[in-house]
């Protein structure tokens, strides 16, 4: 049991799950992407912990930057996207894979790639630690996934609950 602010929740995915799958993906992005130095995107603030563990298991050249974009409050998506920190690295003919925590209704995502693609990147592709299927509003095709989840809030491992809960090792979901 993990009280994060005024809620309770249960660990769901713990740290030793959390580090095979990424050395899993890892690898899969460093075969795929061989002599290709992609850019990598990591989306702020949420996917922090997991664009940390997963490219020091990343083995090929590449550059890496973040963006910020914000559509939670509290405990749920607002439908709208904002845009809080933007790309400044040159994306046009690059091979780009953005590297997302959590994919839900996909609105974000969609967002995302759409402004990516107007810059003309040679390549997009989407990595993300956690896709909840069930919720998905908007088609998006995630390339590389950790685990597929039901649709239940969780927290911990870069992922908040109103700001607080990201410093945690585990996951955990709402009781
Ligand atoms: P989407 O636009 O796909 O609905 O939501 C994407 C963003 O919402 C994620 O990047 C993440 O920041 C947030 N989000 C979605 N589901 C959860 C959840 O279960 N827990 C937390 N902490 N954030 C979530
Ligand atoms: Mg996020």
């Amino acid at each position: 049991m993990m009280k994060v602010k005024d809620k309770e929740f249960t660990l769901f995915i713990s740290a030793e799950e959390l580090g095979e799958r990424i050395a899993h993906i890892a690898k899969d992005i460093s075969k795929d992407y061989e002599g290709k130095k992609p850019l990598v995107l990591g989306v702020l603030n949420g996917a922090f912990m997991f664009i940390s563990d997963l490219m020091k298991e990343v083995d090929i050249p590449l550059q890496l930057s973040f963006i910020k974009i914000s559509s939670y409050q509290a405990m749920n998506s607002t439908g709208k996207v904002k845009e809080l920190i933007g790309v400044s690295e040159e994306i046009k003919g690059r091979e780009v894979i953005v590297v997302e925590d959590i994919v839900d209704t996909g609105v974000s995502m969609t967002h995302l790639l759409e402004s990516i693609s107007e810059k003309e990147p040679a390549s997009i592709s989407v990595v993300s630690l956690l896709l909840k299927p069930e919720a998905l509003k908007k088609p998006v095709t995630v390339d590389y996934i950790g685990f597929e989840i039901p649709d239940k809030f969780v927290v911990g491992y870069g992922l908040d609950y109103d700001g607080f809960g990201r410093n945690l090792k585990e996951i955990y979901q709402l009781k």
